[in-house]
């Protein structure tokens, strides 16, 4: 077997970009995946006479033809044409239940936005508008961060960019308390955190302003045909340039040259060899099928000092009735039980926060004609699930959870779920930690917040992981979590190998 000049491991979000990338740069790529289909959570699956959308909720920073943001752009320069939908009308339904609870709608548009907020929070207007105004000034300081190859001169950060000084090592909520934001508004924005899994007292401000902002201004986007459509997309792009996907070859072992640098891998038993790798696999599996020799002892010991991102338990439902008949007029609507972040996060059931969407609001085709898909979504984690769970009574606990959580919707929302059910599917944390093979079944790497914040981590990426010849990419690597981070990371790992390999991007 010849020498490749790209391994990709792991045809997820992060390694399709990343093959995309260095097959249409004219290197010879391999990309190798342990399913018989791409795409890692971005796919589909059907029951019955529905295809279902396992993971996308909401996709940010795509834009569109007109204004096109990072991820279209990803696409667009691959070639790529999924075909996208938006969900422009409002950013989403916030219900929290009980006496001191509220059912609002916050719209998608800056003014919208802040105008919706005050209509139910009487005198918040100018906090939340200043709250979200400093999400320009905050790109244009780290525009010019990059521009000076982050070395910054004399007084000009606290000169120029006060603002960003200001908030960058801050919280969500301490940035909202320091601009006088009446709580109850802060709870309702911060509704959003259910959506990055770490709850707004922990999360920095400026991560979790980069995505209100993308919705808001940008719309949430979602490809007509599920996410399958956009991980297929990829591969069409890795074909024609001549790279190869092999699917149902899992990588069980990463090989290294006698100077520490990757050398390859082997997949189903066979040694393939490449000048670099780029790994889509969270770097805890990696250290694990390799030597621990080779590992750089700061390496071993960031990956352990990390904690694992959230997971997720899911509902999918096919229903023989319209959304319109069953009485679904939003898009997403998100469920709690108590006003404030931190209690929905240390909650995690019912009482806590959950999410239902109903995709047919946004795509109308996504099912049969008369009928329509709900996807209810509930941030637990991996260590949530009871540890003495025997097999035989996991389905029984995937049946408590949507009984649950069905019969609490319609309380809730005042419809009738149950007697529509034609299909259901159930998964949890074990049916992620068995599909992606990530530990604890985490689907966002590992936690940003605390010292592994995103902010940390963009300015400590020289010192993250580095071993020679591999990379990473994907929802665990530097900008953390989710579709849009996981391409771009995809494609800005490639073109860092690309400029290794040919000597430019
Ligand atoms: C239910 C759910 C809802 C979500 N909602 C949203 C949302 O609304 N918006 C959003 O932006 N994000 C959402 N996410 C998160 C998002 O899906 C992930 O952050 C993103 O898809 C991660 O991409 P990745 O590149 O890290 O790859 P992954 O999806 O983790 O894929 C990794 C790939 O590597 C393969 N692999 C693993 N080990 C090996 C091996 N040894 N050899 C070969 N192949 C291997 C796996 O099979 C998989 O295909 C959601 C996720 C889930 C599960």
């Amino acid at each position: 077997m010849d020498k490749f000049d790209v391994i990709v491991v792991g045809a997820g979000n992060g390694g399709l970009a990343a093959a995309a990338n260095t097959a249409k740069a004219g290197l010879k790529t391999l990309l190798l995946e342990k399913h018989n289909i791409p795409g890692g959570c971005a796919t589909s699956f059907r029951r019955g006479r529905f295809e279902f959308e396992p993971s996308l909720h909401e996709l940010c920073s795509v834009g569109t033809a007109q204004r096109p943001d990072q991820v279209y752009k990803v696409f667009d320069d691959l070639g790529a044409k999924p075909k996208w939908c938006y969900e422009t009308g409002h950013l989403f339904r916030a219900v929290v239940k009980g006496e001191d609870g509220y059912d609002v709608r916050l719209e998608a548009g800056i003014e919208a936005f802040c105008d919706s907020v005050e209509a139910a929070v009487p005198g918040s207007r100018k906090s939340v508008k200043a709250f979200v105004d400093l999400k320009p000034k905050i790109d244009a300081a780290i525009a010019y961060i990059y521009e000076m190859k982050g070395q910054p001169k004399g007084l000009t950060m606290l000169l120029k960019h006060s603002d960003f000084m200001r908030v960058a090592g801050h919280s969500v909520e301490e940035v909202m308390d320091a601009l006088g934001m009446p709580k109850k508004a802060q709870n309702m924005i911060n509704t959003y955190w259910g959506y990055l899994g770490v709850p707004t007292d922990e999360l920095n401000c400026m991560h979790f302003l980069n995505m209100l902002y993308g919705y808001m201004v940008d719309g949430a986007a979602m490809p007509q045909h599920r996410s399958h459509e956009l991980s297929l997309s990829l591969v069409d792009v890795i074909v024609k340039h001549g790279g190869q996907v092999w699917y149902n070859s899992e990588v069980t072992e990463f090989l290294y040259n006698d100077d520490g640098s990757v050398a390859g891998v082997v997949a189903n038993g066979e040694k393939l060899y490449a000048r670099e790798v780029i790994s889509n696999v969270i770097p805890n599996n990696v250290f694990n099928m390799s030597p621990q020799s080779v590992i750089p002892e700061q390496n071993l010991k960031l990956a352990n000092a990390r904690d694992f991102g959230i997971s997720v338990a899911t509902i999918y439902l096919g229903l023989d009735c319209t959304a319109e008949e069953l009485g679904m007029e939003d898009y997403t609507i998100f469920i709690m039980g108590h006003p404030d972040p931190r209690t929905q996060y240390n909650t995690r059931a019912e009482d806590g926060l959950y999410i239902v969407n109903c995709l047919n609001n946004v795509v109308p085709d996504s099912s049969p004609e008369g009928t329509c898909t709900l996807f209810f979504t509930m941030p637990i984690f991996g260590s949530d699930v009871p540890k003495d769970l025997k097999p035989e009574d996991y389905k029984k606990y995937k049946n408590e959870i949507a009984k649950k959580y069905i019969e609490d919707a319609e309380k809730t929302l005042g419809i009738s779920i149950m007697p529509h059910i034609e299909e259901i599917s159930v998964a949890t944390p074990v049916t992620f930690a068995r599909y992606l093979g990530t530990p604890e079944g985490t689907i966002y790497g590992y936690k940003l917040s605390g010292w592994d914040n995103l902010m940390a981590r963009i300015a400590g990426e020289k010192a993250d992981y580095a071993i020679p010849g591999l990379s990473f990419c994907g929802g665990h690597y530097i900008r953390g979590d989710g579709y849009s981070c996981a391409y771009i990371m995809g494609d800005t790992v490639a073109k860092k190998v690309i400029k290794r390999l040919k000597g430019d991007a």
